[in-house]
């Protein structure tokens, strides 16, 4: 269960927010841009995924968009 923590704070809570709703973070590994992916607990093609930025130009906007798209699951 050991993930490596978001350097923002505010999109690190939107993860930790996402993982209470059963969602799974997939670490990108070296990829400049991108963090890593959410996905959520429909594992078939139907489910949702989200990438998460390293540094998003708008932090709080991306934490948000986080929440709402977990929020949004029909899962
Ligand atoms: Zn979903």
């Amino acid at each position: 269960m050991a993930r490596k923590r978001h350097p923002n704070k505010e999109i690190e809570a939107a993860i930790t927010y996402a993982e209470t709703a059963e969602w799974r973070t997939i670490s990108a590994g070296k990829s400049a841009h991108c963090w890593g992916k959410l996905y959520c607990k429909e594992a078939s093609r139907e489910g949702c995924k989200l990438s998460i930025w390293s540094t998003p130009r708008n932090a709080s906007d991306h934490a948000k968009q986080i929440r709402q798209r977990v929020l949004k699951c029909p899962h």
